[in-house]
């Protein structure tokens, strides 16, 4: 299978690449790893005039703790991700949501921005990353703008990004004391395949009485976007976390979520999954929290 033609252009600055991303719009497309946008190119689902390729921007390279946040380069690899000792130590399930996606080989070419800039609703990284309370960061010749993750998504394949803006970097809130998130995917094969099911929780305990005082249940291959698990959250609030609240969080999920029959899985089945993923990710979000 054939690429498409298409002019290549290589910026070594974002300002650069923002000239260029103005210039042509929506004939342009950026280019990061390329392991979702090359498959569809060559599948003939897109066919941009203009490729403008981030590898060289290296500002948007690295990952790096600043005050209370971690800031993520948005060309940064899935591979990185998968081994930084910041991630390991602080974002657990980032992490796994990184060693969860495809193969080696992916996740060496593999990008934080193409993944979240290609809108799966079945991605492995958005879930953590919306309960992380993470924000996107987008520039263009227009400016910055900063937008929560979970205002990003708005069907699959489209986010509310414009067509001249680059998301940069990601900003996710450093985890303090008595918090923590956990990531489970559920796969037909080990790799290479869409999730079936996959979720990120996060919670946040009260200091004083150790009940649950925030709480993000964010669910993944159970609609067209990331979904929030929202009276799975409310049963979470305000209560003394142990096994059977967590049940009962994952048994309201279930409610949450909107999935539909495909030859991956019944509807029924990821209903059920969605559950089960819920109470698993708080048990691992809660041993964080507590430091266990
Ligand atoms: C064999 C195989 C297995 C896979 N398995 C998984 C899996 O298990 N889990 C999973 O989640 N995904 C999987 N994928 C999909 C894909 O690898 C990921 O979504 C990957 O993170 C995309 O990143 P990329 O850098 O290659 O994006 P690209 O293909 O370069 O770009 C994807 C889209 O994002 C846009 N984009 C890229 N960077 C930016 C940016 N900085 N700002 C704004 N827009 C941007 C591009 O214009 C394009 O529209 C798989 C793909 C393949 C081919």
């Amino acid at each position: 299978m054939l690429l498409p033609m298409f002019d290549f252009h290589e910026p070594t600055s974002i300002d650069e690449a923002c000239e260029i991303m103005a210039t042509y719009g929506a004939k342009a497309k950026l280019l990061a790893g390329g392991t979702d946008l090359m498959v569809n190119m060559k599948k003939k689902i897109l066919a941009p005039e203009h490729l403008v390729c981030l590898s060289r921007i290296s500002s948007m390279q690295g990952i790096e703790e600043k005050g209370d946040q971690i800031i993520i380069g948005g060309r940064c690899t899935v591979a990185e991700l998968a081994v930084e000792s910041l991630v390991e130590k602080k974002l657990g399930a980032l992490r796994a949501g990184a060693n969860a996606l495809g193969s080696p080989l992916v996740r060496n070419r593999a990008t934080i921005g193409g993944n979240i800039g290609s809108a799966r609703p079945a991605a492995d990284l958005p879930p953590s990353l919306i309960a992380y309370g993470a924000t996107a960061m987008l520039e263009s010749r227009r400016g910055k703008r900063a937008l929560p993750l979970g205002d990003f998504f708005k069907g699959p394949g489209f986010t509310e990004i414009d067509v001249d803006e680059i998301l940069t970097e990601i900003r996710v809130p450093v985890p303090g004391p008595g918090e923590g998130a956990g990531y489970i995917n559920l796969g037909v094969r080990k790799a290479q395949d869409c999730n079936i099911v996959n979720v990120a929780s996060f919670i946040a305990l009260d200091e004083k009485d150790g009940c649950v005082k925030k709480a993000r249940i964010v669910m993944g291959s159970v609609g067209p976007t990331p979904l929030r698990a929202a009276a799975a959250e409310a049963v979470l609030i305000g209560q003394k976390p142990d096994q059977r609240l967590f049940i009962k969080a994952g048994e309201a999920a279930r409610q949450d979520c909107t999935p539909i029959d495909d030859f991956r899985g019944a509807a029924s089945y990821r209903k059920a999954m969605a559950g089960v993923l819920t109470k698993r990710t708080l048990d691992i979000a809660y041993r964080r929290a507590v430091g266990a």
